[in-house]
């Protein structure tokens, strides 16, 4: 392939990197976060629910990325945001009740870029008030956490936007090949940068994250066809199981052939029940 045919690929690389705020009360974040987003080459922002619509203020400190806050999608729903994503990592400023798996920013951008050739990926942020809540953290396959001062860890919305932005275009970097970087830093020369690609180790294809709540749905009503789940008190039976797939991350066939086991146990089911 030609250097510049392979620094398409690398920019629609970033294209791919959705960063979704979910619920931001002050527009003036948007437009931060935005800006952030454009420095770093990011420019694929989704808002789910906003509470105040990006207005002046927003454009003002967006300055010159006021087309990332043009160009933002506004959604209803977290997972209206990421349904297309193979990858969703949630961000959050303190440690929460259910352990979920954890990623470093550093190793956060690392796995972004190297699964953002395959799928759109998620980078997800939280209200300014609450961050995200469980429901919305269980939908992610990764938290990160960005290691601050344990006494004061909440960085503002933009800032933290800015700091994993940054290392995914770190991670970006760092894949690229040395003439592709001299074009898009302009410095021929970077101490430290590795010449490996930081690729994915295993070619699995991992499933979108409609397809995988396609799946708990399934899980669930088999669960519940089975009694296995009581209608009247379903308990953390779901919330653990999600947590055991996601640590486990089935790829699509794995996923295919769940879905086959799930619907002979109730084909099974219900002929017993006849
Ligand atoms: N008061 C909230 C924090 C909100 S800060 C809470 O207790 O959860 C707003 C958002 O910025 C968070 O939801 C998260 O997306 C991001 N953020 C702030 N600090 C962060 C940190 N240290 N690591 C990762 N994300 C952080």
């Amino acid at each position: 392939m030609s250097d510049i045919k392979k620094s398409k690929v690398a920019v629609n690389l970033l294209g791919k990197v959705r960063i979704v705020l979910v619920n931001t009360s002050d527009c003036r974040n948007m437009g931060s976060a935005a800006r952030a987003m454009k420095t770093m080459g990011l420019s694929n922002l989704v808002l789910v629910d906003p509470i105040e619509m990006p207005n002046g203020q927003a454009q003002a400190l967006a300055a010159g990325a006021t087309d990332v806050l043009a160009n933002a999608k506004v959604v209803s729903s977290l997972s209206e945001a990421i349904a297309d994503c193979g990858l969703v990592v949630g961000t959050s400023a303190r440690s929460r009740t259910l352990p979920w798996p954890m990623l470093e920013p550093r190793a956060c951008g690392e796995k972004i870029v190297s699964e953002a050739s395959q799928y759109p990926v998620a980078l997800v942020f939280g209200r300014e008030s609450s961050g995200l809540t469980n429901d919305e953290l269980q939908q992610c396959h990764f938290h990160v956490q960005i290691p601050a001062n344990p006494d004061y860890s909440s960085l503002n919305l933009a800032m933290a936007v800015q700091t994993l932005s940054y290392e995914v275009r770190t991670s970006y970097l760092l894949s690229m090949d040395d003439a592709q970087y001299e074009r898009s830093t302009g410095n021929g020369h970077f101490i430290g940068k590795k010449t490996s690609c930081a690729k994915s180790e295993d070619d699995e294809l991992y499933p979108i994250s409609a397809e995988t709540e396609r799946f708990y749905q399934h899980f669930e009503n088999a669960l519940k066809t089975t009694g296995f789940i009581g209608d009247k008190h379903p308990g953390l039976v779901m919330t653990k199981l999600r947590r055991l797939y996601n640590r486990a991350r089935p790829d699509v066939k794995e996923i295919k052939m769940m879905r086959g086991i799930l619907a002979s146990i109730e084909r099974a089911s219900t002929k017993t029940q006849r």
